[in-house]
């Protein structure tokens, strides 16, 4: 089954971007996922479509209202997660993408100026997740990345399915160095045991070296494996 996805944002025009192009842009044309970008300001209740008003008890920004919000929800979720899109939400990992490719359904809300109001969060039991630790201008870009990371994991979207398995994050370490031809390029070789033939030793040499490489970057990685 396809994996259906609705964005709530007040820039649909961002979507697909990127998502459009290369394994992400075929399985959307292919409709091993779809993805369909509402406008928040549809369902606003002025002419205007104002989406957002100033903070209670003051300070910088607007903040998006709950009313409007709360009607595009209404009108077009159709089961499943509701995610928003947020710095304070639970930080992304691999985990949670496969988590999230598993789904049949995501509704994905976009936050601009300085977010939403925190009832709405409350009112449709929403899950926050950030990418990161900083800050952009809106949830649209974030939720690129983290769709980019989710489709790429649905049946059929990579040629070669055995190709995530070893992956960075896949079993808690980091990658090992990889290499391709030529075998010597500015005075510099591929390391022999690569060129040995033998399974079992360069099996043996990537496991160390994905070991290696995670002490030395992200020890934080091996504590909790
Ligand atoms: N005032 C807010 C930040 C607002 S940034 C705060 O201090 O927490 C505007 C919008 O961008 C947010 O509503 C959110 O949807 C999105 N956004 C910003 N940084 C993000 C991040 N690290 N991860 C996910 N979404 C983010």
């Amino acid at each position: 089954m396809a994996l259906n996805v609705k964005i709530l944002t007040i820039f649909p025009e961002i979507f697909p971007g990127f998502l459009g192009t290369s394994l992400t842009g075929r399985a959307l044309k292919e409709n091993i996922w779809n993805l369909e970008a509402v406008n928040i300001r549809d369902y606003a209740f002025d002419k205007h479509g104002s989406v957002d008003d100033t903070p209670c008890g003051g300070g910088a920004g607007m903040i998006m209202r709950p009313d409007v919000l709360g009607n595009a929800i209404e009108h077009n979720y159709k089961g499943g997660k509701i995610i928003y899109m947020s710095p304070k939400g639970q930080m992304l990992t691999q985990k949670k993408v496969h988590e999230l490719s598993h789904e049949d359904n995501l509704t994905i809300i976009c936050g601009r100026f300085e977010g939403i109001d925190e009832r709405v969060l409350e009112e449709y039991n929403i899950e926050e997740i950030s990418i990161g630790d900083y800050i952009l201008t809106g949830g649209e870009q974030a939720a690129m990345i983290m769709l980019d990371a989710v489709v790429r994991l649905l049946p059929n979207v990579l040629g070669n399915a055995a190709s995530t398995e070893n992956e960075s994050f896949e079993n808690g370490l980091l990658e090992y160095p990889q290499y391709t031809r030529p075998i010597e390029w500015k005075n510099r070789k591929v390391p022999e045991i690569l060129l040995s033939g033998h399974h079992e030793n360069v099996a043996k040499w990537q496991k160390e070296k994905a070991l290696q490489i995670t002490k030395e970057r992200r020890p934080d990685l091996l504590e909790k494996a």
